[in-house]
C-alpha cells in the first residue's frame, strides 16, 4: 500500500463487527491550494478520497468524524434499507477517484435512509461535486453542486447555527458561490452583497475579501451573459 496511508481497526456501529479502514497519515496532508468554494487540493495524495469509511459487512457508510454515534432507529433503518441488499465489497486500501465517489455515494445513501439533516446531506453532496471536479466530469460536478445548493439553502432556513462546524457567514458564502458556479449570477450577487453588508461578517475579514472578489466576478459574468 501507498506509504502515506495506514489501516486502522474500528467497530461498525451498525453491525457491531470489527472492520479495517484506511486513513491518510497526518504528515501527508499538505495543502496545495483552495478553490473559491473551499475545495482543497493537496500535495502528494488526495485526502478527500479517504474521508468516508464504509463497512464491508453491512454497507453502512459515513464521513469518518461522523462514523460513530448511530441511534437505534438509524441501525434499524440501515439494516432494512441497505444491509439487506448489500453485496460485500471492500473499501480498504488505496482509492482512485471512482472508488472515492462510490464511497461518498454510499454515505449519501446512508444519510437519506437515516432522514439526516439537510446540512449533513449538503456537505456530502458538495464533496461528491469536488470529486467529479477532480475527475474533470463537469456535468456531474454541476449536478451535485445543485444538490448541495438546495440542501444548504434549506439548512440555512431551517437549522440552527453552527451547522456542525459551519458558521452562518461561511454558509452564506458557500450558498453564494454555489449559485455563481451553477450559473445563477443574480442570486449569487444578492447573497454576496448580503455577506459584505452583514455586521457579523466583520469578524471574518478574509471571507469578506473573498465575497467581494466573487461578487465582482459574478457581476462580470452576468454582464457577459447579457451581451
Ligand atoms: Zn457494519
Amino acid at each position: 500500500m501507498n506509504d502515506l496511508l495506514y489501516n486502522k481497526k474500528v467497530m461498525c456501529p451498525a453491525c457491531n463487527r470489527e472492520i479495517e479502514v484506511t486513513r491518510v497519515k497526518t504528515k501527508a496532508c499538505k495543502v496545495l491550494s483552495r478553490d473559491t468554494d473551499m475545495c482543497v487540493h493537496y500535495e502528494n495524495i488526495n485526502v478527500l478520497f479517504y474521508d468516508v469509511w464504509v463497512c464491508d459487512n453491512c454497507g453502512y457508510a459515513a464521513l469518518q468524524d461522523k462514523f460513530e454515534g448511530l441511534f437505534t432507529r438509524d441501525v434499524k433503518a440501515i439494516k432494512e434499507n441497505i444491509s439487506k441488499n448489500w453485496i460485500k465489497r471492500s473499501f480498504t486500501g488505496e482509492r482512485d477517484v471512482d472508488k472515492a465517489i462510490e464511497a461518498f455515494k454510499l454515505a449519501l445513501l446512508t444519510l437519506k435512509v437515516r432522514n439526516a439533516k439537510n446540512s449533513e446531506i449538503a456537505k456530502v453532496c458538495l464533496r461528491i461535486a469536488w470529486l467529479y471536479r477532480f475527475k474533470k466530469h463537469s456535468a456531474n460536478e454541476i449536478k451535485y453542486l445543485n444538490f448541495a445548493l438546495e440542501a444548504y439553502k434549506d439548512a440555512y432556513q431551517n437549522e440552527r447555527f453552527p451547522l456542525d462546524k459551519l458558521d452562518e457567514i461561511t454558509c452564506m458564502y458557500i450558498i453564494a458561490e454555489l449559485f455563481r458556479r451553477v450559473g445563477k449570477f443574480d442570486e449569487a450577487i444578492t447573497w454576496f452583497s448580503r455577506i459584505v453588508a452583514s455586521p457579523e461578517a466583520r469578524s471574518k475579514p478574509s471571507l469578506i475579501d473573498m465575497a467581494r472578489d466573487q461578487y465582482q466576478l459574478a457581476k462580470d459574468q452576468l454582464a457577459e451573459q447579457n451581451t
